[in-house]
């Protein structure tokens, strides 16, 4: 018999690429969202619309013991939507309703394994802020104190589904992504994240023009293709690893760079204006030893191959849409 997957969020950037995934490998997926992915048509066998937030639609979704269930669904977006505290509340009661739903249908249907994305955002602000040296190792996540509501609300999941481990012998998996990116991704709206935004950015500056960046551009992170993301992703799932575990890449770089990076790609002449703006910690980098050590997972490909691949997909997307010149 197929074996069986179901991935909310799947009308996502992340999910729908995970999709694909699964479909390649042989499963039955179905998908669930409040919408199909803008970029692409969805690859799942079923796809519902519909909102997690609700508990019966969730139940009506989780009607069958699905050998693996993918939470990705969240509320989120880049710094623009996660760091100027207008979407606080949204941010923490949509997420956790989600969530609360998900894993009390999961037990009740007697499903054990199931993944849950958390985030780099659960991690302290007080060891972010050196951005040559942030520290993310997953046991510094202690004593909590994440710069954002999106972070706080991610450090209480990852204890939820831990609780259920705990209590009623489940096998849920947590993995903390820093910055994915990749095609298919959100490029523009104000959710979108520093690559994409780079990218389109750029994508959209004539020959000789300017971009705005935000903050002083040496805040530093690092970013993960969206390939190598999926890979850790099910690894971790089927591995015996019950701790959160760091998904991402050590690459650290200086969101400056990475403005550099895209306008490099493009062949166009373009200078950068530092602007104000919503830009969350000085540093954040990966730390892979303990995903390294359990499950000998590495990124296997430099930033640069990513930001090629990402700049040519956004570039064509802009092409299309026929979007004006913008410098922001
Ligand atoms: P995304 O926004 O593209 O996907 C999330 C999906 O959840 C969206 O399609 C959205 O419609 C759906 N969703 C939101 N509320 C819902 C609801 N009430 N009912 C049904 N569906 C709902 O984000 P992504 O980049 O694919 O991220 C997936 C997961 O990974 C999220 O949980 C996110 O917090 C986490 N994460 C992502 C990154 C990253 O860099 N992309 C970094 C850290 C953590």
């Amino acid at each position: 018999m197929k074996k069986t997957a179901l991935v909310c969020g799947a009308g996502g950037f992340i999910g729908g690429h995970l999709v694909t995934e699964l479909k390649n490998e042989g499963f039955w997926v179905r998908g669930v969202d409040l919408k199909y992915n803008e970029h692409a048509p969805t690859d799942a066998d079923d796809f519902a619309v519909g909102d997690l937030r609700e508990q019966n639609f969730v139940r009506s979704v989780i009607d069958q013991r699905f050998d693996e269930v993918y939470q990705l669904a969240a509320d989120m977006g880049g710094a623009g939507y996660i760091f100027t505290g207008e979407n606080d509340a949204d941010i923490m009661h949509n997420s956790a309703l989600i969530n609360l739903n998900v894993l009390e249908s999961c037990h009740k249907r007697n499903i054990k394994q199931v993944y849950y994305s958390s985030s780099a955002c659960m991690y302290p602000e007080h060891n972010q802020l050196d951005p040559e040296n942030p520290n993310c190792s997953e046991h510094s996540a202690y004593p909590a104190n994440p710069d954002s509501e999106y972070g706080w609300e991610k450090l209480f999941s990852e204890r939820l589904y831990l609780s259920f481990n705990r209590n009623y012998g489940m096998r849920c998996r947590v993995g903390r992504y820093h910055n994915i990116f990749g095609p298919m991704g959100t490029w523009s709206g104000g959710k979108e994240k520093a690559p994409a935004a780079m990218c389109r950015k750029v994508a959209m500056c004539p020959d000789g023009g300017e971009i705005e960046v935000w903050g002083d551009g040496l805040q530093t992170r690092s970013f993960l293709y969206i390939d190598e993301c999926i890979d850790a992703t099910t690894r971790i799932m089927r591995s015996e690893v019950p701790e959160p575990l760091n998904i991402g890449s050590e690459e650290m770089i200086a969101i400056n760079d990475l403005a550099k990076m895209a306008i490099e790609i493009s062949g166009k002449t373009i200078s950068i204006k530092n602007i104000p703006g919503p830009e969350g910690v000085r540093g954040r980098n990966s730390d892979n030893k303990l995903i390294a050590e359990y499950l000998n997972w590495s990124p296997s490909q430099p930033l640069r191959e990513g930001m090629e691949r990402t700049y040519n997909w956004i570039s064509s997307e802009v092409e299309k849409a026929g979007a004006p010149a913008e410098n922001s």
